[in-house]
């Protein structure tokens, strides 16, 4: 059965890092997105961030896009848990 939005769990590796999203609680508040494209091009520009939040749907939806660095910006600095690291043991 496939899961609904708020059990989905999803990972993006980077080395023995993962990146754990948890759409549930995200707040839609773009901080992430701003640190990322601040600290790529910047710009306090949420659409030239790596990272994506979709608030069309009432739990947004969070993405990564090509040109993430996985250099953790977003997640040190989302505030409502939204976003962790988890050590990956495989
Ligand atoms: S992932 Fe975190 S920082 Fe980004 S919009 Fe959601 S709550 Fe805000
Ligand atoms: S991990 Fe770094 S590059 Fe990737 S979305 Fe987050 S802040 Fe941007």
């Amino acid at each position: 059965m496939k899961n609904t939005p708020m059990e989905e769990i999803n990972l993006i590796e980077k080395n023995a890092i993962d990146i754990v999203i948890h759409e549930e609680n995200c707040s839609g508040c773009q901080i992430c997105q701003l640190f990322c494209s601040f600290t790529f091009h910047k710009v306090f520009a949420p659409n030239r961030a790596y990272i994506q939040i979709d608030t069309h749907e009432i739990i947004p939806r969070i993405s990564f896009l090509e040109g993430c660095t996985q250099c953790h910006q977003c997640v040190k600095h989302c505030l409502y848990g939204a976003l962790e690291l988890r050590e990956n043991d495989e």
